[in-house]
C-alpha cells in the first residue's frame, strides 16, 4: 500500500512553503497522470503530495495579440485543444493536444504537467520548442523567466530548483501570418506515446518565409532542426529536392535509442518522413488561406 500525505494549498506562497518544509520528500501534482503512475509503479516516493489544483492563479488561459497565449499551470490538454486562439493561431499546439491521451485523460492531464514531466516523448515538447515558449516559475528565491529552449535537460530532468512551481508559460504570437502543425507517429491512434513527434510552423514575416521544425522521443533533449530550417528558408513552395534535402538534414539533428515503440533506424527514416509531410502541410495551409 502507498503511505503518503497530501495537502491543497491555496495560494503559491503556501505551496512553495509546504515544498520547502518536506524538501526531496514532497512532489507537485497538477493533473496527476503522471505523478500517481509513477507512484504505483514504486518509480517515486513521495511522503507529501502539493496538490495544485485549488490555486486560483495557476488556472485560465490568456491571449493578448502583442505577447501571445499564456497558459497557466492547471490548465488542462482538453482546455487548450478547445481554446479558440490556441486552434486559430497555435495549429501544432492545437494539433498536439488532440494527439494527447484519449478525450477522459485530456480533461485531468495538463499541458505543463506534461512539460513538467519533461519524458521525450511528452507530445507538448515539439509545439513548445517550435513555438519558443517561455516559462514563468515561481520559488523561494522569487520569480524568474526560462525559454523553453534552456528548461529540459534530459529525461525526465529539468531546470526547476526543488520547491519551484510552473506557473505558467507564454507562447508568442508569431510575427506574420503563420500556420502550423504537429504529426504524432504511434503505434495505435489513441493512449499511446509518440515513437516520433514533429512540430512545424511555418511563417510569411518581414524576412520572408521562415520555417520551424521541431522534434520528440527522438533525442534525450527537445530537438530544433536549425540545418533544416535554414534549407527552407524564404520557400513558400518547397520542391520534392528541397524538401528531400531538409528531411536528411533534420535525421542529421536527432539521435533517438531503441526502445519498446520503435528502433532507432526506424526513428530516423520516420524523421525525413514526417518532416516531409509536416512542412507540406504547414505550405499548404498558408497558400490555402487555411492559417
Ligand atoms: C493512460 C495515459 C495515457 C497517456 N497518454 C499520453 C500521450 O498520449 N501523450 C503524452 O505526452 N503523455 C501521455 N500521458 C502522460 C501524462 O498524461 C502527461 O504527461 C500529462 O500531460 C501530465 O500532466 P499532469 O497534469 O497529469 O502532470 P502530473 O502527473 O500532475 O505531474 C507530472 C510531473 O510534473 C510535475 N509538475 C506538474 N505540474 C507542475 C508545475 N506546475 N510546476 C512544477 N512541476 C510540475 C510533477 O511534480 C510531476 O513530476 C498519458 C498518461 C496516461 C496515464
Amino acid at each position: 500500500m502507498l503511505a503518503f500525505e497530501m495537502e491543497r494549498p491555496r495560494s503559491l506562497a503556501a505551496a512553495v512553503e509546504v515544498l520547502g518544509k518536506y524538501g526531496s520528500k514532497a512532489m507537485i501534482k497538477a493533473g496527476g497522470t503522471d505523478v500517481l503512475v509513477w507512484m504505483r509503479k514504486h518509480a517515486v516516493h513521495p511522503e507529501m503530495l502539493v496538490d495544485l489544483s485549488e490555486i486560483p492563479e495557476l488556472r485560465g488561459i490568456s491571449f493578448y495579440p502583442h505577447k501571445g497565449i499564456k497558459i497557466g499551470a492547471m490548465c488542462t490538454v482538453n482546455q487548450v485543444a478547445e481554446h479558440e486562439d490556441s486552434r486559430r493561431y497555435y495549429g501544432a499546439l492545437a494539433d498536439a493536444c488532440l494527439s494527447h491521451s484519449d478525450a477522459l485523460i485530456r480533461n485531468k492531464a495538463t499541458v505543463l504537467g506534461n512539460i513538467c514531466a519533461s519524458v521525450p516523448s511528452g507530445d507538448m515538447i515539439p509545439p513548445f520548442a517550435a513555438l519558443e515558449a517561455v516559462l514563468h516559475v515561481f520559488g523561494r528565491e522569487g520569480e524568474r523567466d526560462v525559454p523553453f529552449a534552456d528548461f529540459i535537460t534530459g529525461p525526465r530532468k529539468n531546470v526547476l530548483a526543488p520547491g519551484e512551481i510552473v506557473v505558467s508559460a507564454t507562447l508568442p504570437l508569431p510575427r506574420g501570418r503563420s500556420a502550423g502543425c504537429y504529426i504524432k507517429l504511434g503505434r495505435r491512434n489513441a493512449l499511446d506515446l509518440a515513437q516520433v513527434g514533429v512540430a512545424c510552423v511555418a511563417i510569411d514575416g518581414e524576412k520572408g518565409r521562415e520555417y520551424r521544425l521541431a522534434y520528440g522521443a527522438v533525442a534525450p533533449r527537445p530537438v530544433r532542426a536549425s540545418e533544416a530550417e535554414d534549407i527552407l528558408a524564404g520557400q513558400a513552395a518547397p520542391d520534392a529536392a528541397l524538401l528531400e534535402k531538409a528531411a536528411k538534414a533534420a535525421s542529421a539533428a536527432v539521435n533517438p535509442i531503441t526502445d519498446v515503440r520503435a528502433s532507432r533506424e526506424y526513428r530516423f527514416s520516420m524523421v525525413e518522413e514526417l518532416t516531409k509531410r509536416a512542412v507540406s502541410i504547414c505550405a499548404e495551409r498558408l497558400h490555402g488561406g487555411n492559417a
